[in-house]
């Protein structure tokens, strides 16, 4: 083993043309010391300005003679070092998701920079118990009651708190310092990591595991200690004990040594849900999401790597916290689309996990409802192990569910947002005194404003989209934030006949008044959560019993348990068909199976209605039914027939500019280097995205169809080179493996 004379650095530039290792040469003070992962400062280009950037490899085999490489100027203090493993991981992430090497080794570090530990001071006697009776003695001859308070307390406890000493002893600093002159006490610091959790609770254990949630256990256990490692798949209705399960899991690989990540949606990541960890585990367990300070971060990271912690919670990237022993990762929810990244690179948490378990020599669980599409092809194919549990265990059955046809309400002259049933329904609960939530898949006041006379839409200036009403006259973009008055006239025909298409939530909270006079509302939606905290106020303020109906978007319809609900109306089912967008099926059996789930939780039982203008469509029907298996084989189908992941894979290039021409120039060029490849693929495109202009960028998209992924890697790839050698002024090229959504 030689220490290794040269450094190859990815620069912290995100640039295509910089985007590969350069190489450097290690000045002989830092020869044996510099290690991979390391952020240095290094001179770059012609004008040698310092950068920072991160060592990848270190090599004996020089790029070029000696006398042309530059010297490493230093170590940056304070930086985080990038595991090896993590190296890794964001190379796999470049490759396979496309993005530049310092986007990658940015993301799979959960913290950049070092933060100072915190410090609490404590008060340590210097003496013998004797010593400091006989001390207190004298104090309080002298009366000196400060002084005997806290040498009364010490005689008990030789260290004690400062803030204790100075908060309930009352005792002043002027006291405590002629204790340590007199050399009785000493006063000292000790640096400790922040925990963003501050849970007291009493630890319970396990319940029994029934037979069916045992045999997870032991297989998944079992796999584990034959050396075998493998993705399983739970596919378990709410209520069917999956959470028990990971918590066994967790018990189990503790046991082993092992430490374990679990994946939970941030908005599902309630505080219940945190309480029964720590009941299990204690304070091992800790959580990683966005409310976290950036030294909390640091800790938390801090914490695993030094084998304080078993577990931890968080959103996607908790996937990154480095545990040096990690056994297990859960994904919970794993068909949520927010375990997909949105910026480049667009990675997906359930195949990085995947891919992360295996360079770890990790398990990997699944755990949902309704899974992904994904995971079930992949569980049928075999790659993953399915377990299905299919009862639950609190007891109550799913509530029935039935569809309302608005079509026909509208005919027999009904033009409420209520089905006559929804209202005779709702009715009764209210008489009852049980609750109702009614859920709408849409944000907002309404949708679109168009003139009645001659069809303007009001639309955003700086995107391609139309602008929103809400209540007290202003129009708002729900992309970029963009409000504006109310027209009262057309400004196309100045027509006073400028109307919104009405059917938001604040809209259905009117309407509510106006129905059911006296009902007590409570309404969530982006509007009234942007608040911090005021998701989970709302929610408990609504199993408190301060209202009659929660109406809501499609918040509403994770977590918690309401067992007084014995309700749920889905007002529109279909609003979340129209898009145009292959996964909508999917996303609207997923959202309709939710929110029936949410009815019935509790010991009464409980309903659910659908009303919907498509009362045939196999997402509705199959949703109402809560038939995963019959909706999987009908929606497969579909993807088959579209060729649409799983069934195959889908490579989507978005090409954003300031200038439309530029885009749809480079967006041209880009789809004749794919056809210059002669790949069998299925290419579409170019074509304006389907929002064409977005924060005043104009906006083209590409997609590439092979059953080979490896295809559209090498496709991607060849793109990345012609980019490089392109004179770019302000466009920009984003790649997305099988999208969530369509551009
Ligand atoms: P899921 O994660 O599938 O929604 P949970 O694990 O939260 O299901 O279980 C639902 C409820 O059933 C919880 O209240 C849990 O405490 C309870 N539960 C789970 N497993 C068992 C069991 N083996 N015996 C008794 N109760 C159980
Ligand atoms: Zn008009
Ligand atoms: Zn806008």
């Amino acid at each position: 083993m030689t220490e290794g004379r040269y450094a190859n650095i990815i620069i912290d530039i995100s640039h295509e043309k910089v985007d590969r290792p350069f190489q450097y040469k290690i000045p002989d003070s830092l020869r044996g010391k510099l290690k991979e992962g390391m952020c240095v400062q290094i001179p770059f280009g012609n004008a040698n300005h310092l950068r920072q950037g991160y060592v990848v490899e270190i090599t004996d085999r020089a790029e070029f003679p000696d006398e042309k490489q530059k010297l490493i100027a230093g170590v940056v203090d304070g930086k985080l070092t990038v595991e090896a493993d993590a190296i890794k991981l964001a190379a796999w992430m470049k490759e396979t998701y496309g993005s530049t090497m310092i986007a990658a080794l940015k993301t799979v570090l959960p913290v950049k920079q070092a933060v100072k530990l915190k410090e609490k001071k404590k008060i340590c006697r210097l003496m013998t118990a004797e010593e400091t009776r006989s001390e207190l003695g004298e104090a309080m001859r002298k009366h000196q009651n400060a002084r005997v308070r806290v040498l009364e307390e010490l005689v008990r406890e030789p260290v004690l708190p400062y803030e204790l000493v100075t908060g309930k002893l009352n005792v002043s600093a002027a006291t405590l310092k002629s204790l340590q002159s007199q050399g009785i006490i000493s006063i000292e610091r000790e640096s400790y990591y922040r925990n963003p959790v501050k849970l007291e609770t009493i630890r319970e254990a396990g319940k029994m595991l029934s037979e069916e949630q045992s045999r997870i256990r032991e297989k998944v256990l079992g796999d584990f200690d034959q050396g075998i490692r493998k993705t399983y798949l739970v596919h378990g209705i709410t209520g069917s004990g999956k959470t028990e399960v990971y918590l066994s899991l967790i018990e189990g690989m503790i046991k082993r040594g092992k430490q374990c990540i679990v994946l939970i949606p941030e908005i599902a990541l309630t505080f219940q849900t945190l309480l029964r960890f720590y009941k299990r585990f204690g304070d091992r367990v800790s959580v990683m999401n966005s409310t976290l300070s950036a030294g909390e971060k640091y800790d938390q990271c801090e914490r695993a790597r030094r084998g304080e912690l078993d577990v931890i919670i968080g959103p996607r990237s908790a996937l990154f916290v480095p545990f040096p022993n990690l056994g297990m990762i859960v994904i919970d929810e794993e068909h949520e689309p927010s375990y997909k990244s949105e910026t480049m690179p667009k990675y997906h948490a359930r195949e990085t996990a995947e891919y992360l378990a295996s360079i770890k020599n990790a398990s990997l669980v699944l755990g949902s409802a309704t899974p992904s599409l994904e995971s079930y092809y992949r569980a049928k194919e075999g790659r993953y192990e399915l377990f299905t549990l299919n009862r639950r265990l609190t007891g109550g059955s799913l509530a029935p569910v039935s569809i309302v046809d608005l079509r026909q309400e509208l005919r027999s002259g009904n033009r409420s947002i209520f089905s006559r049933k929804l209202q005779e329904l709702m009715e009764e609960r209210l008489q009852k005194k049980e609750q109702i939530m009614l859920f709408l898949n849409r944000r907002g006041y309404a949708g679109f404003v168009s003139c009645r006379s001659c069809g303007h839409v009001m639309k955003c200036p700086h995107c391609d989209v139309s602008l929103s009403q809400h209540l007290g006259g202003r129009l708002v973009c729900h992309y970029c934030g963009y409000e504006t008055a109310d027209p009262r006239k057309c400004p196309e025909c100045g027509s006073p006949y400028i109307l919104g298409f009405k059917a938001g939530t604040q809209q259905i909270e009117q309407q509510l008044h106006k129905r059911f006079p006296g009902i007590r509302v409570l309404r969530m939606d982006g509007d009234t959560t942007k608040k911090k905290d005021s998701y989970e106020k709302i929610l408990t303020a609504f199993s408190e019993g301060e209202a009659d109906v929660l109406v809501g978007t499609q918040m509403i319809v994770k977590g918690h348990d309401f067992p007084n609900v014995t309700l749920v109306g889905v007002l529109a089912a279909d609003l979340s068909l129209n898009d145009s967008d292959y996964r909508a099926g999917e996303r609207t059996f997923q959202l309709l199976t939710q929110a029936a789930g949410r009815a019935g939780r509790g010991s009464k039982p409980g309903e659910a209605l659908i009303q919907t203008y498509r009362p045939e469509h196999y997402s509705i029907v199959r949703a109402a039914e809560q038939d995963y298996e019959a909706f999987y084989e009908e929606e497969i189908l579909y993807r088959e027939l579209g060729e649409y992941p799983p069934a195959s894979h889908m490579l989507a290039v978005l090409i954003t500019a300031r200038q439309e021409e530029e885009g749809e120039e480079l967006a041209r060029r880009l789809k004749e280097s794919i056809d210059e490849q002669k790949k069998e693929i299925k290419l579409i495109g170019p074509a304006k995205a389907s929002i064409g202009k977005l924060n005043d960028l104009f906006r083209f998209v590409i997609y590439c169809k092979s059953s080979d992924y490896q295809v559209l890697i090498e496709i991607k790839d060849s793109m990345e080179a012609l980019i490089q050698t392109m004179e770019r002024r302000n466009e920009t090229v984003q790649f997305d493996f099988d999208p969530m959504d369509s551009y």
